[in-house]
């Protein structure tokens, strides 16, 4: 993107969410998945709660189908501006590697009209989020259950059934552009002049 383009989306971005929620408000809450071409290829799924980028690193990313499990390991909290960050983190760096917003979009906590409601944190502490994603490319209900404890607690992100569940479709396999700047991975480790370089870390 250029200086001028970026400037420009900035100044949009400002306006917008000067008529957002505040932070940490689940109406109107933010997702994004990021591709991410580390010493591992991986997906990131980033909920934003609370002011921060919950995350969680997805070997395989997400699947539009009900009977696959992804596994989801829970990573560092991101700062929200990096869900809009796409391009390549030098090698040496956390996170080194070539990084492309894959998909993105509006959430809602779908546990926050349960009979006894629980709010993104609480379901975070719990180990059992429910949102409806609105995205680009994943639609739907989907469900992240914790089902191991630890220094990197394990999860697993499944699709829940419902008319946007899809077992043919394979986004992750079909799906390779950005829907930030349409590129691919390659286009856009070429655009900041590296060719599939590789990191050290896989978050
Ligand atoms: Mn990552």
């Amino acid at each position: 993107m250029s200086d001028d383009r970026l400037s420009r989306y900035r100044d949009k971005r400002t306006l917008t969410s000067s008529h957002e929620p505040a932070a940490g408000h689940e109406r109107g809450a933010r997702f994004v998945v990021q591709k991410h071409d580390a010493s591992r290829l991986h997906y990131d799924f980033r909920l934003a709660v609370a002011g921060v980028l919950k995350s969680w690193a997805v070997p395989k990313g997400p699947s539009t189908d009900p009977r696959e499990k992804r596994l989801a390991v829970q990573v560092e909290d991101h700062p929200l501006d990096y869900a809009d960050f796409e391009g390549t983190i030098p090698a040496g760096h956390y996170g080194a590697g070539t990084v492309m917003v894959w998909d993105h979009g509006g959430y809602r906590n779908l546990r926050a009209d349960n009979d006894s409601p629980r709010d993104m944190e609480q379901s975070h502490q719990e180990g059992l989020i429910e949102i409806w994603l609105d995205g680009e490319k994943i639609r739907g209900g989907y469900a992240l259950k914790r089902f191991r404890e630890g220094d990197k607690p394990q999860w697993l992100l499944i699709k829940m059934s419902d008319d946007q569940a899809d077992a043919r479709r394979r986004p992750t396999h079909t799906e390779n552009r950005s829907v930030l700047s349409g590129k691919t991975l390659a286009g856009i480790a070429r655009a900041a002049g590296q060719d599939r370089p590789k990191g050290n870390h896989d978050d």
